[in-house]
């Protein structure tokens, strides 16, 4: 009896083994695909990212140079009042031009980010780097691309705010947040930028006065290819692919970071983010996400 037994647990053994074997090589065979998958992805993001990325570079290339030959020649030919009213609508018209390549660029960027994202291959390059600059990159760029738009900055007393993160990504969520503000709220309302410190947290908040959120859309929001139904861009041109939020979360999140939204229908949105500030002993690092 003792020997049947012995030699059935035996066998359940062996069998247990053999599934064991057959689930690991399955598994090893699937993470192999999953590998090639990955692979054969980042072939194409990288064919997409020159194919598409590559003439809008061109393009906006030209039209700067168009733009700078026209007022060149508006500014330096003794024209009559006249003549210089007739080169106003070809500088709107560049203008125009050069509006929707950068909407286009935005829209390639954000679905490289988001494949990227899918496809684990977003680099992160962590340094220690300083969060009152990157806010205030942010907000000139957008002040230089917006000159019309009140956007109030809130700094610190203090000129450094030390954090561990890849500078370039926090400047794209901030400036994400800050074009959704523009866009998303009148021409003739401001927009409030505020960085500020608690304890050993940075958070970093941009306020507008457009239509705000139900609280039900607080979180959906920050679902990828997710737009609220009824938004619209109400300032500028161009809506988006409800890509921006998502990609924020995951840049911010891979920092150690949070991201919200406090808004109610009619008051407005503050989006914002939170990052850890800087510890001693952190060093440069290169991250995966
Ligand atoms: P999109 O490119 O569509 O703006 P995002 O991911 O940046 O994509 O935003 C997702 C959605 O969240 C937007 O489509 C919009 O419906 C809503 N949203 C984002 N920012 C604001 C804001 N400041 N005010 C109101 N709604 C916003």
């Amino acid at each position: 009896m003792t020997l049947t037994h012995t030699i059935a647990g035996l066998v359940a053994l062996i069998l247990a083994r053999a599934q064991l074997q057959r689930e690991h090589a399955e598994a090893r065979a699937n993470e192999l695909a999953l590998r090639e998958a990955n692979r054969r992805m980042e072939e194409f993001l990288s064919i997409i990212c020159h194919e598409l990325k590559t003439p809008l570079t061109v393009m906006r290339g030209s039209l700067q140079l168009a733009d700078r030959k026209v007022k060149r020649l508006v500014s330096s030919e003794a024209l009559f009042p006249d003549e210089m009213r007739r080169f106003a609508p070809i500088l709107a018209l560049l203008e125009r031009a050069r509006n929707q390549v950068s909407i286009q660029d935005r829209l390639v960027n954000d679905l490289l980010d988001a494949s990227r994202i899918q496809a684990q291959t977003l680099h992160l390059l962590k340094t220690p780097c300083n969060l009152v600059s990157i806010v205030q990159e942010a907000v000139e760029d957008q002040r230089q691309i917006k000159p019309a738009r009140t956007i109030h900055l809130e700094m610190l007393a203090r000129k450094e705010v030390s954090v561990y993160a890849d500078a370039d990504r926090l400047v794209q969520v901030v400036t994400n947040y800050l074009t959704n503000a523009l866009k998303y709220s009148s021409a003739d309302r401001p927009v409030e930028v505020r960085l500020h410190v608690e304890g050993q947290i940075a958070q970093v908040s941009v306020r507008d006065e457009g239509p705000g959120l139900p609280a039900a859309e607080h979180e959906r929001i920050w679902e990828c290819f997710y737009r609220v139904p009824g938004i619209e861009v109400q300032s500028g041109s161009g809506g988006g692919l409800g890509v921006g939020l998502s990609v924020c979360r995951t840049i911010i999140e891979r920092h150690g970071g949070q991201v919200g939204v406090d808004s109610r229908p009619g008051e407005g949105s503050t989006f914002w983010f939170r990052l850890p500030l800087v510890t001693h002993g952190s060093i440069d690092e290169e991250v995966v996400v």
